[in-house]
């Protein structure tokens, strides 16, 4: 969809955009030979309970091992692998390598979170890829949350939001990821089973040592996770002091360079 968009504008390029289609068209292929090379590597960044610092589980950030470009982060490829769709074969390759890392790690503590894209959710065969996966590795639903960022659901389609619905069935958690930066926060928890929430790390690091609008905002979110039964995580916490206003606010979880960066080995518990 996104791609016919964008051919159909081509006729207006001039000389500079004429290079940076073709940089992103050398990307696609460059993606296209990735998948077959499995050249993805998954990161695990701690997700711990702010009261005491225990790991409660990991979340999963893929990293493109390029060959000459060395290791790449979501923002160089993701936006391109989500155009062309795909993200669809590199998210299989993801859950794959996280469930083979449960499987291998029994005691492993928590879930493993893992990112899914709408173009994800809305893909036909993606639900069969989630269960086949499991069941390949003998993985229990329930050591497995999806992510899926507020703007993201704004954007689904009805199978897409069935899909949803579906992977919660399992047994597997879902979290609003980026959550205050989209439009619809709360209808979003009423309209999907959301199972918890990760404040967007703008709220995280607009907090301060005296009370401000941002304190504020972060406590009150806190106050509607609580409310309404969910997980609660705060996101991107870099220093002590945000680790402690969130922790005496009441936030259950958090993540963030503080804890631990995110590594190819998960932390043990
Ligand atoms: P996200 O899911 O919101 O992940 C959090 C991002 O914040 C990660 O960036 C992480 O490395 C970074 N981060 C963690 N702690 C801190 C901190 O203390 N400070 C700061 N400034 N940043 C922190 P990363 O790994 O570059 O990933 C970017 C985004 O790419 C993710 O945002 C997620 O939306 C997407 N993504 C990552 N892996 C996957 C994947 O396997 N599939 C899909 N579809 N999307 C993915
Ligand atoms: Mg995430
Ligand atoms: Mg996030
Ligand atoms: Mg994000």
């Amino acid at each position: 969809q996104a791609k016919t968009t964008g051919r159909a504008r081509w006729h207006f390029f001039d000389d500079t955009m004429h290079a940076q289609a073709l940089a992103r068209l050398n990307i696609e292929d460059q993606l296209r030979e990735a998948i077959t090379a499995s050249q993805f590597v998954v990161f695990y960044q701690p997700i711990v309970a702010l009261a005491d610092a225990h790991v409660v589980g990991h979340e999963a950030l893929v990293r493109w091992a390029h060959p000459n470009r060395g290791l790449l982060s979501p923002g160089e490829f993701l936006e391109i692998a989500e155009d062309t769709g795909l993200i669809t074969a590199i998210g299989a390759q993801v859950l794959d390598q996280v469930c083979a890392m449960l499987a291998e790690h029994p005691d492993l503590p928590g879930p493993i979170s893992v990112n899914v894209s709408a173009v994800q959710l809305a893909a036909p065969d993606w639900l069969t890829t989630v269960r086949d996966t499991l069941a390949t590795h003998r993985v229990d639903p329930a050591r497995i949350v999806i992510e899926v960022t507020e703007t993201a659901v704004l954007s689904l389609v009805d199978s897409a939001r069935t899909a949803l619905t579906s992977l919660r069935e399992l047994g597997i958690g879902i979290h609003l990821d980026d959550f205050g930066t989209g439009y619809s926060s709360i209808s979003v928890l009423r309209d999907l089973p959301v199972t918890g929430v990760k404040l967007d790390l703008r709220f995280v690091h607009d907090l301060t040592a005296d009370d401000s609008q941002a304190n504020a905002l972060a406590e009150g979110v806190n106050g509607l996770v609580k409310g309404l039964h969910l997980t609660g995580i705060a996101e991107g916490i870099e220093t002590q002091m945000q680790a402690n206003i969130l922790r005496d606010q009441g936030w259950e979880h958090g993540q963030g360079y503080y804890f631990g960066k995110p590594a190819t080995t998960p932390l043990p518990p």
